[in-house]
């Protein structure tokens, strides 16, 4: 990974806030981390006692890379710490950031607020002068507005306390260098002194010359869900013409990389393959569609539903694939599962597209052993009924087929001849386009991926 300098530190005067991080999951602990690398004094607070005692001693609870120096390098410094008291943080802090999570409900597409209104409620209810609570969390919009109304209602403070809401679009396996280097800052504001506060909280990173976006809270509510939808949309478009190919005899690898040349269209997020999953994408869209059905317009978003089922359409046919090089009956049939995490780079799995497809093999019969390089414990967790693996090599042996469904880089690198010798047959699904069919080919492997003859 490349050496990420830090962004000149704020000086210790009268300007630089203290600042709180509530929710220190994936966002919340890698905001804290980078914030107190930058200068500032960071109190990190989580109701999980396990997640602030491991951060406290220095280990970071999930695969970030570079996180674990930054943890260390902020720890030593003495400008950060972890605690799970909410008299501590009103205390401590002059700007307070809401990290906590915004899951999708169980029983319906909408998000589940339970955890940002139980946050807010409690930080609140002790805030007895001038703060600013600033939400981060993805929410469903109008969420800032009735927080405002809560916030004003609880504080003992009243009117002296504000909030903001400032999205957060950092990639998890990038977080740090999303943190420190963010292609723009969004800051909802209802006041002049909410955007000053916000300026010096994120001093250092505007002083790089990032550009900063000032909206009031709707719009800045907005921007996060609009974003998230344009990415997954552009995923699914390039999967539904995936599914075109499939049926034509096209090759949807060869349509992206001719499409991708037209600087309009751009080649990012163009990759056709088993498609998007992971804490934000999947729920971020449902929720944005349900909340603009409860608000009378559904109809300008209900094109997400589309882009949804196109998604997990590619699941679906992924495990057809699979059935289809061992003659369609998938009973006893030894599946090598390349990747489990939602995307290389990540320990996250929730709404893994390889899990899901890991799974689904194992409901019909197969026997499927999985490999993953950081994300095979939480898989475990969350997947007991599937086998699992150290490595490539030793997830392969013996297997029917093998499937690649999270393109790791190690996975990328994988020898066909070596990988040729351990499997009982070479067949491959290429679920990412991340092989080149030709080398596994000549190797004498039966080679499909989604959308290619
Ligand atoms: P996460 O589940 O990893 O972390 C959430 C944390 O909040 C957990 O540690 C949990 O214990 C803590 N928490 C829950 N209730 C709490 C409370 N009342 N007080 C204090 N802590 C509490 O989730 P995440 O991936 O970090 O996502 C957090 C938010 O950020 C979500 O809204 C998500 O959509 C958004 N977001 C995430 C990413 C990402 O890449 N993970 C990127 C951008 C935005």
């Amino acid at each position: 990974m490349a050496v990420i300098a830090a962004p000149e530190p704020v000086g210790g005067g009268e300007a630089a806030p203290r600042l709180t991080v509530i929710g220190t999951g994936y966002l919340g602990a890698t905001h804290a981390i980078c914030m107190a690398v930058l200068g500032f004094d960071v109190l990190g607070v989580d109701t999980d006692e396990a997640k602030v005692d491991a951060l406290n001693s220095g280990r970071v609870p999930f695969f970030e890379p570079g996180l674990p120096e930054l943890l260390a390098k902020a720890l030593d410094s003495g400008r950060l710490r972890f605690g799970t008291s909410f008299d501590e943080a009103a205390d401590f802090g002059d700007v307070h950031f809401v990290c906590v999570g915004t899951p999708q409900q169980p029983d319906s597409d909408a998000a589940d607020l339970r955890y940002v209104d139980s946050a807010v409620t409690e930080l609140a209810r002790r805030l007895d002068r001038r703060a600013l609570v600033v939400g981060k969390s993805t929410v469903p919009v109008g969420t800032a507005a009735r927080l405002t109304e809560l916030v004003r209602r609880l504080a003992p403070a009243g009117e002296d306390v504000e909030l903001a809401w400032n999205p957060e679009f950092l990639r998890e396996g990038y977080a740090v260098d999303d943190t420190l280097r963010p292609d723009r800052l969004v800051f909802g504001v209802s006041s002049d002194w909410a955007e000053q506060r916000l300026r010096a909280a994120f001093g250092p990173v505007i002083a790089q010359g990032t550009p900063v976006v000032v909206t009031d809270l709707t719009t800045a509510e907005l921007v996060k869900v609009a974003a998230n939808s344009f990415l997954a949309t552009k995923i699914s478009y390039i999967n539904a013409m995936a599914e075109i190919c499939e049926a034509t005899g096209g090759d949807v690898t060869r349509l992206a990389e001719a499409l991708a040349y037209d600087d309009r269209i751009g080649g990012r997020f163009l990759r056709p393959g088993l498609g998007f999953g992971g804490g934000c994408l999947p729920k971020d869209i449902r929720a944005f569609a349900h909340r603009a059905e409860e608000l009378g317009v559904g109809q300008s978003v209900a094109f997400l539903r589309e882009v949804d089922a196109i998604n997990k359409r590619r699941r679906a046919r992924t495990v057809d694939l699979v059935g289809e090089l061992v003659g369609g009956d998938l009973l006893g049939v030894r599946v090598a599962a390349l990747g489990a995490a939602f995307k290389p780079n990540s320990d996250d799995i929730r709404d893994a597209p390889a899990l899901d497809v890991a799974g689904s093999l194992h409901r019909l019969g197969a026997h499927v052993t999985v490999v993953d390089p950081a994300a095979a414990d939480n898989a475990r967790r969350s997947h007991p009924e599937l086998a699992y693996a150290a490595d490539a090599l030793t997830a392969a042996a013996d297997a029917d087929v093998v499937v690649l469904l999270t393109e790791w880089s190690e996975f990328r690198l994988l020898d066909p001849e070596a990988m040729g010798a351990v499997v009982a047959h070479r067949r491959i699904v290429d679920g990412r386009h991340a092989l080149d069919p030709a080398q596994w080919r000549a190797a004498g492997w039966e080679y499909r991926a989604l959308g290619r003859p």
